[in-house]
């Protein structure tokens, strides 16, 4: 394993600062959470009583619509921190070698299914997307959504973990996304360009001008998620697209900015792709994705990684948020002085683009602050979390 070499330079345990030294994108907004949340009730947020610091929020139980959950032993650790408090989760199709048939759809979600703990059975539920690669035809998207496949997911060849099957070229596959585009089916989209000579902060925006605006021109019809979106490019673009475009947002894009990944040296569990961007646009990103607009909503992108593939001379990209989401995400809202408009993100919007009903059932967040654990067994290893070691001030009641 990569792990028996890691430059004791690059271990997180060996750097000088503590987890609670490392600058966050949101410090300032941290410092000032109290006032902003009582100065923003939403009807179900309560404060017992004026003496007691908690808050509690009850949202209709959410749904997490962008989530990697591996494989085998690595995955009967993780799929319980998902199922313990989402109803839905999209599952990401990238394995190795990557879910292209409706078969191995259905192979793998039986895998899945087989993970989570028996409390969990009757409400969590895995929704399948099969991986487009350049020689996906319209009958096996076809076959896909009579199997119940609800996506496809588009991976530029090249731009992120198990991605070398990914579509070479776009308008290779144009006819099986008018297809798709008739039959309603969704394409989720890693909105990054991979040519090496694009600086890598600016792959999004250069995306969606290079490839996304003309693969609508040619299917305007098509619905698409740009996921993971990190820019204020992307925001932007997707705030004022047709309703047939929306966006995932994940807790890291919310709540950390580029200088994350170099506090005082290389933090390789802050490296995630699409990577961090500047302060800007982290701001953007916060601001549409907690505007309230059915637009947005709620994907993890938790993609979980041994330590030892991260703190390594060529470290995974993936950061692991399953267990502590929900706070994370309600932080973020409640820094921007909106934990109002959590439930629609969480709750409402996905279900909404997607065509299914919301959940019934509700989850409660209690304001009480939650030492993040500097891991969670991973298989055979440990995962390290975002924001190891750190408190977080929101969490999921027990
Ligand atoms: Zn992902």
């Amino acid at each position: 394993m990569l792990s028996h070499n890691i430059p004791p330079s690059l271990c997180a345990g060996s750097c000088p600062l503590t987890n609670h030294q490392l600058p966050r994108a949101l410090f300032s907004a941290h410092e000032s959470r109290r006032p902003s949340c009582s100065s923003n009730p939403a009807a179900s947020i309560q404060s017992p009583n004026s003496t007691a610091p908690s808050t509690s929020l009850t949202i209709t139980a959410p749904d997490d619509w962008h989530l990697h959950v591996r494989d085998g032993k690595a995955m009967a650790s993780v799929v319980p921190h998902t199922a313990q408090h989402y109803r839905r989760a999209i599952i990401m199709p990238n394995l190795t070698p990557p879910v292209t048939t409706a078969q191995a759809a259905i192979d793998y979600r039986q895998r899945i299914l087989a993970c989570v703990p028996p409390s969990r059975a009757p409400f969590f539920q895995p929704l399948m997307t099969c991986y487009l690669t350049d020689r996906t035809t319209p009958d096996e998207v076809e076959a896909a959504k009579e199997a119940g496949v609800v996506a496809y997911k588009l991976y530029p060849a090249g731009a992120t973990t198990n991605s070398d099957s990914g579509v070479t070229d776009i308008l290779k596959v144009v006819d099986t996304l008018k297809h798709m585009a008739n039959i309603g089916m969704p394409l989720l989209m890693h909105g990054e360009v991979t040519d090496p000579s694009v600086d890598m902060f600016d792959r999004e925006a250069v995306f969606i001008h290079t490839k996304l605006i003309p693969l609508l021109d040619q299917v305007p019809n098509l619905k698409v998620v740009m996921e993971h979106i990190t820019t204020k490019d992307a925001a932007e673009f997707v705030a004022s697209a047709p309703p047939n475009i929306a966006a995932t947002v994940t807790p890291q894009h919310m709540l950390l900015n580029r200088n994350a990944l170099f506090a005082k040296g290389l933090r390789p569990h802050n490296f995630c792709l699409p990577i961090l961007k500047r302060e800007k646009h982290r701001e953007a990103v916060a601001e549409k994705a907690t505007s309230g607009s059915p637009k947005f909503f709620l994907g993890t992108d938790s993609a979980p990684h041994p330590k030892g593939a991260k703190e390594s001379s060529c470290g995974c990209a993936g950061m692991y948020t399953a267990p502590i989401s929900l706070g994370l995400y309600a932080t973020a809202f409640e820094a921007a002085g909106r934990l109002s408009n959590l439930e629609a993100f969480a709750s409402f919007n996905g279900p909404g683009f997607y065509g299914l009903p919301p959940n019934e059932g509700k989850v409660t967040l209690v304001k009480q602050p939650l030492l993040v654990p500097d891991h969670y067994s991973f298989g055979e290893g440990v995962v390290v979390p975002m924001w190891a070691g750190e408190e977080i001030s929101w969490q999921v009641a027990a």
